[in-house]
Parts: structure tokens; C-alpha cells; sequence
């Protein structure tokens, strides 16, 4: 799997942080709208309820981020996958442990304790 040393991997996490930056404001503006919009409609919640939980992934990610420990598995702290942070930049788990829990039903919600 690919990895990127040292001084790549340091500017290559800026430019997650960054990416993570834009999504949570763009995540932010889609929440507005969906607030603004409040017509009780039951379709729509399943959607204001993805971009919920996808700005808490977010915001949980730059939280790590400001501890250094973003990029690190919340489970099992080992680094996780490079190409799967830029497929999906807020990834609190590897692989392995996502599919982990997912296959034990194991709520997404509380994953920053974990890391304690
Ligand atoms: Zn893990």
C-alpha cells in the first residue's frame, strides 16, 4: 500500500487539512440551506441528516488535526491508508477497523473517545 515518507507526507496532510477545511464550509452552506428550508418534509430529513453526520466526521477530523493525530486510526491508532484519506479525508478509522465496525453494527457516533 502507499504510503508517502516524511516531508511528502507532511505537505500531503496540509493539503488533506485543507480539503477538509473546504468540505466542512461547503458542508456548512448545504446544512444552511436545509435549515432555511425546514418544510418539515420527511423525504428531505434522511439528507439533512447525512450532511450532519458527514460535518461532525469533519469537524472530528480537524480536532484531531489540531492534535497532530490526524491520519491515525481512532481504533487501533495505526496510520491509515493514504489513498484512503483522499478518497475519504475524514476517515477516523483504517480500513480494517471500519469494516470492523460496520460488520458489528457499531454506531459511528462517540469514535473521538475511542482514542483515549
Ligand atoms: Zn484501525
Amino acid at each position: 500500500m502507499t504510503r508517502l515518507p516524511g516531508p511528502a507526507g507532511a505537505s500531503a496532510g496540509r493539503e488533506l487539512k485543507r480539503l477538509l477545511r473546504e468540505r466542512q464550509c461547503a458542508l456548512h452552506r448545504e446544512w444552511a440551506l436545509h435549515v432555511r428550508h425546514d418544510i418539515g418534509d420527511d423525504d428531505l430529513l434522511p439528507a439533512r441528516q447525512h450532511v450532519e453526520d458527514a460535518l461532525v466526521q469533519v469537524t472530528q477530523a480537524l480536532e484531531r488535526a489540531e492534535r497532530g493525530r490526524y491520519g491515525l486510526c481512532v481504533c487501533c491508532n495505526r496510520p491509515i491508508d493514504f489513498q484512503r484519506l483522499l478518497v475519504h479525508p475524514a476517515a477516523a478509522r483504517c480500513w480494517p477497523c471500519q469494516q470492523a465496525a460496520e460488520s458489528g453494527g457499531e454506531a459511528l457516533a462517540g469514535e473521538a473517545d475511542l482514542a483515549h
